[in-house]
């Protein structure tokens, strides 16, 4: 199993660039030995480095990451911790499905408070809910559904109209939207980066330490690392999309890629519309293909929409001018009077997501185990599902680990090149003008 790219910092993340420098990294520069190998430090890795470690105090957990913590999707993201099943998962008539995945979210939402507060972690968490906004005609049939969809799930909301929701969001753009409660916000490169540096004594980190090739042997898995490398008794992986690399659900993850941008700090006089407490919230689009608003409790306003395939990985640099001034017409449309107020930041990550909409979690070799494909909802999914991969590996049996093996299940496999990029390409393209809009 040879890896072939590896990630890359574009160096553009609004969120890490409000953190203070780092310490500089441990790189791995050795050979050494482990009884547990993860590799990637996002949510999904972090929690199940922390896990394992936990469970099996006496055994060493190398865990090995391409970029600094924070610099990946992890870190990139809008902040959401959403305890609602995904879009896509509350369709269907399977309320026992339903109600597992909610449980496990609101798993993943209590796990992330309890290290922020005991750690200390600075990054902004709070249980402010989120909204789920429709700007027109659109926009409002997708939010009926969401309606139907939430009653019939007996799931508690307020819809509130444009005049409730002006004071709240600092503008009249949105017709209605549905508000609810226990999804927690946070600044995500500061979440990261604390869970980082608050793992169990049993597990050493290494940062800027890709794994470059990966294989199997005399029954060991062995990760090359340019300066070192790690053989281990177990491997877990948490690199996400980046697993395709090692042969890992190869032909059955979509890379694609998101993006955002963030203001400059709002002034007093500014943040006058936003006249409502708690002055920050979350807004996620009606319509999926539509747009994520933010106003961060340093009162910066986030702007979030567009889809690119990224087969790579990344996307040509040079096409955030046309993503940045689509961020521009989507940030103006809803906030006029802050035509003044620029962008301080632009940036994407990449995700995994599938075309049947399903998430991995499993056994995917000898000792080696993956969690991956969690669609737009990382935050929660990937930080449940790690810590569950972790129990899954030590051959632990709880509710939560018998929940998250039956509410996962097998990617769609993609068809071949050239028709899979056409095919997505031109489902993006139809998705962003359908939506228009929204946007
Ligand atoms: C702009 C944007 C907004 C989003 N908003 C939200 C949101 O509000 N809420 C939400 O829940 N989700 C959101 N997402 C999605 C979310 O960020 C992802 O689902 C989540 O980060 C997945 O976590 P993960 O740990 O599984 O993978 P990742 O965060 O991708 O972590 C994988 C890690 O593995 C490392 N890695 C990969 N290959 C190697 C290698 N060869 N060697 C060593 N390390 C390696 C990578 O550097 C990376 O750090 C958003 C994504 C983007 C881009």
């Amino acid at each position: 199993m040879t890896r072939s790219i590896i990630p890359q910092d574009d160096k553009c993340n609004g969120w890490y660039q409000l953190l203070s420098d780092p310490a500089p990294p441990n790189r791995l520069n050795t050979h050494t030995d482990a009884d547990w190998l993860v590799i990637g430090a996002g949510f999904t890795g972090l929690a199940a480095a922390r896990r394992v470690a936990e469970l099996r105090p006496g055994e060493r957990v190398v865990l090995l990451e391409a970029l600094r913590i924070g610099q990946g999707a992890s870190g990139r993201n809008t902040g959401f911790v959403i305890d609602l099943p995904h879009k896509r998962d509350l369709e269907g008539d399977d309320l026992a499905r339903k109600q597992k995945l909610l449980a496990l979210n609101r798993g993943a939402v209590d796990d992330l408070e309890t290290l922020v507060q005991r750690h200390g972690i600075d990054c902004g968490w709070s249980r402010a809910g989120k909204y789920q906004g429709a700007v027109g005609e659109r926009g409002l049939k997708y939010l009926d559904h969401y309606e139907r969809l939430l009653k019939e799930f007996d799931y508690p909301y307020r819809r509130l109209e444009c005049e409730d929701l002006s004071p709240i969001l600092g503008t009249r753009h949105y017709a209605a939207a549905i508000y609810t409660a226990n999804t927690a916000l946070m600044q995500p490169a500061a979440l990261v980066r604390g869970l980082g540096e608050t793992l169990p004594d049993n597990v050493d980190l290494y940062e800027h330490t890709p794994v470059v090739n990966l294989t199997r042997l005399d029954g060991q898995w062995c990760a090359t690392t340019p300066e070192g490398e790690v053989r281990a008794t177990n491997l877990l992986l948490g690199s996400n999309i980046y697993s395709r690399e090692f042969g890992f659900l190869r032909h059955r993850m979509l890379p694609v890629m998101t993006f955002a941008s963030m203001t400059r700090t709002l002034t007093d006089e500014e943040m006058g519309p936003f006249s409502a407490a708690p002055h920050h919230f979350g807004l996620t689009p009606a319509d999926h293909a539509g747009t994520t608003v933010r106003l961060t409790p340093d009162r910066r306003l986030i702007i979030r929409n567009q889809y690119r395939f990224v087969p790579r990985y990344h996307d040509d640099l040079s096409e955030r001018t046309r993503i940045r001034q689509g961020h521009r017409e989507s940030f103006e449309a809803r906030y006029p009077e802050l035509a003044q107020v620029p962008f301080e930041a632009t940036w994407g990550g990449a995700c995994g997501l599938s075309r049947n909409y399903t998430a991995f979690f499993g056994r995917v070799g000898d000792n080696a185990w993956m969690s991956g494909v969690h669609q737009s909802v990382g935050a929660a999914r990937g930080t449940i599902s790690g810590k569950l991969l972790a129990e899954l590996a030590t051959g632990q049996d709880s509710r939560q680990l018998a929940d998250m093996l039956a509410v996962s299940g097998k990617p769609a496999l993609n068809p071949p090149e050239p028709f899979l990029s056409l095919g997505v390409k031109t489902r993006m393209r139809q998705a962003a003008w359908a939506s228009r809009s929204e946007l």
